[in-house]
């Protein structure tokens, strides 16, 4: 089983540290650890330091809390219509799902 399996890694160049706490996630499917997200968004207008993607909307950029507690969990889709919901999910499950793939092509070539 690759480690990938049960954490993203940084997608900043030479970076792949292992994403725990916060981690910043792109609409162009990237994920960076805290540090590279904070110090590459802070910047205007904002580019994505693995794929050269502009991301100027309100949501292309959003730094997210891995272990999100109870209360959260129980809220953050409360409300939302089923297929809203499996909607959000699937998107969820898509990201992590080319995160993933992207870990196997990286441990490839570093062979
Ligand atoms: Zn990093
Ligand atoms: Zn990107």
């Amino acid at each position: 089983m690759s480690m990938c399996d049960d954490t993203l890694l940084c997608n900043y160049p030479k970076c792949r540290a292992k994403l725990c706490g916060f981690a910043w996630v792109t609409a162009c499917s990237h994920a960076f650890c805290d540090q590279h997200g904070s110090g590459e968004f802070s910047r205007s207008p904002a580019i994505c330091p693995a794929c050269s993607s502009a991301l100027s909307g309100k949501l292309d950029i959003v730094r997210t809390e891995l272990s999100p507690s109870e209360e959260y969990k129980a809220m953050v889709l409360a409300g939302l219509r089923p297929e809203t919901v499996l909607d959000i999910s699937a998107r969820a499950l898509a990201f992590w799902t080319y995160q993933v793939c992207q870990c196997v092509a990286y441990d490839i070539h570093s062979m």
